[in-house]
């Protein structure tokens, strides 16, 4: 017996539900990719990825996923044996990092902890210890998808100038953008990538990498240049140079429709929405807590951050809560990776999302942790409606 008739509910970090509207415009015939409308789409495009960015700095596109894009980012700036900087607070950096190391370069962690964002005053200490500018780029995701938190990147970028440190700060904005402000410029950020298909609502396959002038300066000497990532080649006049190729047309009307969408609806309306939905959660989570086997997996509530809830699931076994929720409700949320498998769901709350969905999501949550006898306190999605029903006026 099941209820899962119907559309089923992507719930998990990436990739996100894609709106009809994206789908929509990538049903088309291929085209000539030497002239026609797609070189005036590049031009818009590589300007309003800048723009959600918040720099007034390069944009470059690649035909990759986030993956692609961190190999982009490091390959622009760095040569081998250089010292980074990996600020740990989840998996995610520590990935980006894992990549750097295979490449030759020289990867200092700074210890974190997957409950809780990184300390801005940590970071402004070990930059003061390195006295003699050894460390050459900072890196830091902005949400990281594995814990579920949240880090200030403005207080970082102060901390690293407080610090009187001229490392690149580099940004991992891949669970962030299109979810939460992105203010590169403002911030200090001197390269930040992110991919298609979490908050940007596309299918996976492009990623996004922007670069200041600082960036672009350190370029020129950087020794790990490549020919596919490199930025000096995508800077070319030629069309194909800015992907090095052909370009990924489909993939880019569906990106022109996302931007056009969050545009539309205003980025600052868009955050707030996410802002509202991420809330709501954190409000069911709350009270499912109170049966004590349910749990948030970020301590502190304002790390907590507002694409996706990481909930401890602890004695019991969340798979079994997965399954529920796929099989019997057709919806599907995302279960813990690294340190925090089998023992941990997600809830991703990111991109095209509306209280429908999440109402729906958490309701089916609710009743997997009913229906398993999994101790929780009752009246969770209760609870996030009365959040909505407070926040959203008539
Ligand atoms: C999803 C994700 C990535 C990796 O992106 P892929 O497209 O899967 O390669 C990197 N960083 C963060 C923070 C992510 O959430």
């Amino acid at each position: 017996m099941s209820v899962r008739a119907g559309r089923e509910f992507l719930a998990i970090p990436g990739p996100t539900t894609v709106p009809d509207e994206v789908l929509r415009a990538m049903h088309r015939p291929a085209m000539d990719i030497y002239s026609g409308p797609l070189l005036a789409l590049t031009d818009g495009l590589l300007r309003d990825v800048a723009r959600v960015f918040g720099t007034k700095g390069r944009a470059y596109i690649y035909i990759a996923n986030g993956h692609g894009a961190w190999e982009a980012t490091l390959t622009n700036v760095l040569s081998k044996g250089d010292k980074i900087l990996v600020l740990e607070s989840g998996r995610f950096a520590i990935g980006w990092g894992e990549n750097a190391r295979r490449m030759g370069v020289d990867v200092e962690v700074l210890k974190g902890s997957m409950r809780r964002a990184v300390r801005p005053d940590e970071v402004e200490a070990r930059l003061r210890a390195d006295k003699d500018g050894a460390i050459k780029a900072v890196l830091v995701a902005q949400i990281d998808t594995a814990s579920g938190v949240v880090n200030d990147i403005a207080a970082i970028g102060k901390a690293m100038r407080a610090a009187g440190h001229d490392a690149l700060l580099m940004v991992d904005a891949v669970a962030s953008l299109g979810c939460m402000p992105f203010e590169m410029d403002a911030w200090g950020v001197d390269v930040a990538m992110s991919g298609s298909q979490k908050g940007m609502m596309t299918p996976p396959g492009l990623g996004f990498v922007v670069a200041n002038d600082r960036a672009r300066e350190v370029h020129k000497k950087a020794g790990l240049r490549t020919p596919y990532w490199d930025w000096t080649d995508r800077e070319g006049e030629q069309h194909y140079q800015k992907y090095a190729g052909t370009p990924p047309e489909h993939l880019l009307f569906g990106l022109r429709q996302a931007l056009d969408l969050l545009f539309e609806e205003g980025l600052a309306n868009v955050h707030r929405r996410h802002r509202l939905l991420a809330e709501a959660v954190r409000r069911a989570v709350g009270v499912w807590a109170e049966g004590q086997a349910i749990g948030f997996n970020i301590v502190e509530p304002h790390e907590r951050s507002d694409s996706v809830t990481c909930v401890l699931v602890n004695g019991h076994d969340p798979e079994a809560l997965r399954a529920y929720c796929d099989k019997k409700c057709g919806v599907i949320v995302g279960h813990g990776i690294g340190e925090l498998s089998g023992k941990a769901i997600r809830i991703a709350h990111m991109g095209h999302v509306n209280a429908p969905m999440m109402l729906g999501t958490l309701g089916v949550v609710e009743m997997g942790l009913a229906a398993l006898g999994i101790p929780h306190g009752k009246g969770g999605a209760q609870a996030a409606i009365d959040w909505l029903g407070s926040e959203v006026k008539a």
